[in-house]
């Protein structure tokens, strides 16, 4: 059987789990954690970033750091999974969903405009598969009413925008590394922040609502409880596993890249001939090869397909269920305009295995059928 996915291991994890062990101390914050935050802030140009238990948690900060009250609308996508939702509603947030872009999957700016009330307090963008979504015109939307811009970028860590880093455009970005991610520690996750007027109490906040990091820092000559907050900080264990990721973060790329190429090549006759649509990447974003789906004529096909290679040994699968269909999303929130894409391009969008130690035969194999299936 070949599985959906499988977490990549680079080799070097064991020993900086030692070395993590060794240093006698476990708890966030320390050798292995700031290591980690160095390395995304060099990356993306961030102001700060903070690792966290998972990119639910970085999401969760935002909803706090954006001060919501009840009454206030963020405008999101349907097409999304629950946590991009749920950390907004905890706060006390109305949920307004937007339609998407059926070419990349993508939240549509223009349907958000036609979303924005006076209750407007954000846009949280998602940026599906580590494709970019159009940020250039969302970004003008929220300078002109003064919005907060959150990025989802959970499946973009090591996209761009316009050479741009995703989750470094925003006012906030979240980053994932659950192990269905490119880059993993088990569960996990970072929260950048690029306005530096919100970086300090975003510290506070991860740290239980104390001003503990500034005491650390030597700012402070004592600490104590200053804000609300929680424990949003990962143990230094999640952190010496996700450096060693990091560190060997090319090799995974480049075989992520050339697997993806390798469907995205091997499914073009099946794609000329009608049956299938492939991912659609804009000229002006860069992807990070985070997941290789096809689109089937509709949703009785698509079952079809997954059934014809479940037989034959292979793990397809697809999401998401549209957020404002389900149970809790008709009760959060509505949906503002027309559903012209959202439920009908979920119902065709099929997965295929993606993985680090996915083999080139492999993926031959999958195509192979893909194109037995439509002969
Ligand atoms: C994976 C994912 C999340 C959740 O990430 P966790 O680290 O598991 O909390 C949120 N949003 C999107 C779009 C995701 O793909």
């Amino acid at each position: 059987m070949i599985p959906f996915n499988q977490p990549a291991v680079t080799g070097q994890e064991l020993s900086y789990l030692e070395e993590a062990i060794k240093n006698r101390k476990l708890c966030g914050d320390g050798y292995f954690t700031e290591k980690c935050q160095d390395w995304i802030k060099n990356r993306t140009g961030a102001e700060q970033v903070l690792l966290t238990p998972s990119c639910t948690h970085a999401l969760e900060m935002c909803a706090v750091l954006m001060e919501l009250v009840p009454g206030d609308e963020v405008i999101l996508p349907s097409y999304t999974f629950s946590s991009t939702a749920n950390a907004f509603a905890l706060r006390g947030a109305r949920l307004v969903f937007v339609d998407i872009d059926p070419a990349t999957m993508n939240m549509d700016a223009r349907a958000v405009e036609q979303a924005i009330t006076e209750q407007t307090k954000g846009i949280i963008v998602v940026h599906y598969a580590g494709v970019a979504c159009e940020m250039a015109p969302l970004m003008e939307l929220a300078k002109a009413h003064s919005l907060f811009v959150i990025e989802d970028a959970a499946q973009g860590v090591m996209s761009h925008y316009r050479e741009q880093p995703l989750g470094a455009i925003g006012h906030l970005g979240c980053y994932s590394f659950h192990e269905t991610k490119n880059i993993t520690s088990g569960e996990g996750g970072a929260l950048l922040i690029n306005d530096p007027k919100l970086v300090e109490r975003a510290e506070i906040i991860r740290e239980k609502g104390t001003n503990r990091r500034r005491f650390i820092q030597g700012y402070v000559d004592k600490y104590s409880w200053v804000d609300i907050g929680s424990s949003f900080l990962p143990s230094e264990l999640n952190a010496a596993f996700l450096y060693a990721q990091l560190e060997h973060i090319e090799v995974i790329q480049n075989k992520r890249l050339s697997l993806w190429s390798q469907y995205y090549e091997g499914l073009q006759k099946v794609q000329e001939k009608g049956c299938i649509e492939r991912p659609v990447v804009p000229p002006h974003c860069s992807h990070n090869a985070h997941m290789f789906y096809i689109k089937t004529k509709d949703y009785q096909e698509r079952s079809q397909l997954i059934a014809y290679l479940k037989d034959r040994g292979i793990a397809a699968t697809f999401h998401y269920i549209p957020l404002h269909s389900s149970d809790a999303g008709r009760q959060l929130g509505r949906f503002h305009g027309v559903d012209r894409y959202t439920t009908k391009e979920s119902e065709r969008l099929l997965r295929l295995p993606l993985y680090y130690d996915l083999q080139p035969e492999e993926v031959d194999y999958i195509v192979q059928h893909i194109h037995c299936f439509y002969s």
